[in-house]
């Protein structure tokens, strides 16, 4: 897609979400966007976040870890048992701040989270005092339907693609709706808006992040 197209999508999606709630923010770097969360993010902080590629690749943990914000709850530390894992997802449901991303974005204001266990969508609807939606413009859809014909049929593919599940829609490349026990799409999640009292924040880059 030319940046010129871009470019119109991400102003209209940034109109939309404004009036639908959000505190919208544009960066032209994935620098800028992380110069933005040192700012907004206190140390003394708890500090969520779910499953993102997106996260990983605007160097998030390099900046956001233990040994710089001591209530940052990694998820991702090294040998941590399923139950302490679970532990960690349920105490991100009460944090100062969670951080994601999001499978599909339409421009008319809705974020579409797809997930296997829940815990991300849950967190990401209610419960943090702020949450924090990090997306790459490559991930913006002109309207609803193609923003969820991108979560289901690009984002989960990739995502199974991922950590090589034997799902169907690894071998046939598109979402054939499985309902096997390893699926990664047990929960389906639409935000469309946010009311004052849960904040929520949109940072959208100019960078081709995620999938
Ligand atoms: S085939 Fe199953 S695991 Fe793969 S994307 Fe579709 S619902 Fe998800």
């Amino acid at each position: 897609m030319l940046t010129e197209q871009r470019n119109i999508l991400l102003n209209i999606a940034a109109d939309k979400f404004s009036k639908k709630g959000f505190q919208v923010e544009i960066f032209d770097t994935s620098a800028d966007a992380i110069n933005w969360l040192k700012n907004e993010i206190r140390t003394t902080d708890v500090i969520g976040f779910g499953g993102s590629k997106t996260l990983e690749q605007i160097g998030f943990f390099e900046v956001f870890n233990k040994s710089k914000y001591p209530n940052f709850l990694d998820r991702n530390a090294a040998n941590l048992t399923y139950d302490e894992k679970v532990d960690i997802w349920r105490k991100a449901l009460t944090a100062d701040v969670f951080l994601c991303s999001a499978n599909g974005v339409s421009i008319s204001g809705e974020l579409i989270l797809i997930d296997k266990n829940g815990n991300r969508n849950a967190a990401a609807t209610f419960g943090p005092k702020k949450r924090i939606f990090v997306i790459g413009w490559n991930k913006l859809r002109n309207n609803f339907d193609n923003a969820m014909e991108y979560a289901k049929n690009v984002a989960a593919v990739q995502n199974n693609l991922r950590f090589q599940t034997n799902n169907p829609c690894t071998k046939a490349g598109k979402c054939l709706n499985c309902n096997t026990s390893e699926s990664l799409c047990f929960v389906t999640t639409t935000i469309s808006n946010v009311v004052p009292a849960f904040p929520a924040s949109l940072l959208i880059i100019k960078e081709d992040l995620g999938f």
